[in-house]
């Protein structure tokens, strides 16, 4: 990762909303519990006074509350002693993300709109298939990358989400899904409604690393969220250095939001491109560790309308990816207000599928899911930021 690239939302990291348990007077007030690692959650055992021989044995019960049954309060909690849920309750939280908006689209897809701690907020979605359904998780309020035709690009704010921001969107999830596995110690079932996680929401997961691989640590954690590292897909728009170790320590599925076929179209779209130009990003999907003919790399490309979607651009697509366990997903263009790009047509996009079919290579064309609550990949943008504007005179 280059040093100017984390510059950039280096100075808006979070670590001063999460204050040590003495900075917390109020009940509740103190730091989330939410996203620590087990030794992170033993020192803090250790600030509670729990005896050492005991902290192992309360992380794991604490480790099972939060994640296995989802419960959202200490009361709940009935193999702690009643004095520690006391003193946790007074000094520590498990709250999620707050719930500012709900929208459900006509398809089923779900949008809301969540407050942070701090009051900004970011956008989390939920898209049901017909027997299982993916949740799009944010990684940071807004973006840095500002690709020219993406919606969350125009935020003028950015800081990277904490560990428990990015848990927290999950389990959230499932508390208004209903989805949490049963109560009991039973097996779990195995049929969930959140089934997997693509990380595609607002941000550039890759620039907030750490934070990132953190949360989907626990997630994958087997006394965790259980959830496998197959179903979850983490998308970059080429981060290049941190691929390798994305691949190499978290083992997840990756996307690539590709777009185009030369240095000089992904400049424009993805600006990024200017610092990892395409053969260099190419190079590192042949090398990301995971990848295999059974777990393909998903190469994201957006259909916008005689700037990427050609016959030439096709067949340039098919001689990049040679050789790739590849699938491409075609996205239609998402407009929105004030974008200057138009989708392809319709006619333009399946000639171009049929190049790459032809040359042996999956390339669904995604239909585009939630659009009338502006949940599309790239729409996600909190209205906050236009009602605010609107309330200036
Ligand atoms: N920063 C990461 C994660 C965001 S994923 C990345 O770029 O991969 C969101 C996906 O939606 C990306 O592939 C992005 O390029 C795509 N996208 C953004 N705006 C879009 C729009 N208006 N229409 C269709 N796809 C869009």
């Amino acid at each position: 990762m280059t040093g100017e690239m984390m510059n950039v939302v280096e100075p808006l990291t979070v670590a001063s909303s999460r204050p040590g348990p003495k900075l917390g007077p109020k009940p509740g007030d103190g730091f989330n519990l939410i996203g620590l690692t087990r030794p992170e959650l033993v020192a803090a055992m250790a600030e509670l006074d729990v005896p050492e021989r005991q902290r192992k044995m309360r992380v794991q019960q604490l480790w099972r509350w939060f994640y296995n049954r989802g419960v959202n309060n200490f009361d709940e909690m009935s193999d702690l002693g009643k004095d520690l849920r006391k003193h946790l309750a007074e000094n520590h939280s498990i709250a999620r993300p707050a719930i500012t908006t709900r929208l459900d689209s006509t398809d089923g897809t779900i949008k809301w709109l969540l407050r942070l701690v701090d009051g900004n907020e970011i956008e989390m979605v939920y898209i049901p298939d017909l027997d299982h359904g993916a949740l799009c998780i944010s990684s940071q309020v807004g973006c840095t990358l500002n690709c020219d035709f993406c919606h969350t690009g125009t935020m003028p704010l950015v800081r990277n989400l904490t560990p428990e921001e990015i848990l927290g969107q999950f389990m959230l999830a499932r508390d208004c899904l209903n989805d949490w596995p049963q109560q009991s110690e039973g097996p779990r079932e195995n049929a969930r409604i959140i089934s997997t996680i693509v990380m595609m929401g607002m941000g550039e997961p890759l620039l907030n690393y750490d934070n990132v691989a953190k949360a989907l640590n626990i997630i994958m954690d087997g006394e965790g969220i259980a959830l496998s590292r197959r179903a979850i897909t983490l998308s970059t728009a080429g981060l290049v250095p941190a691929m390798e170790r994305c691949g190499r320590e978290l083992r997840v599925n990756l996307a690539v939001s590709l777009h185009a076929v030369n240095d000089e179209v992904r400049n424009k779209l993805v600006p990024l491109n200017r610092r990892h130009p395409i053969a260099e990003l190419i190079q590192a999907c042949h090398d990301y560790p995971s990848a295999n003919n059974a777990r393909r790399i998903t190469f994201e490309y957006v259909m916008l309308q005689k700037i990427n979607d050609s016959l030439e651009d096709a067949h340039e697509l098919v001689r990049l990816l040679r050789g790739l366990p590849a699938k491409i997903n075609l996205i239609p263009f998402n407009p929105w207000p004030g974008s200057s790009y138009e989708c392809s047509s319709n006619n333009r996009i399946h000639r171009f599928a049929a190049v790459l079919n032809d040359a042996g290579f999956a390339a669904p064309i995604r239909t585009p899911r939630g659009r009338d609550i502006m949940a599309a990949c790239g729409q996600l943008k909190s209205d906050s930021e236009k009602k605010k504007r609107s309330l200036k005179p």
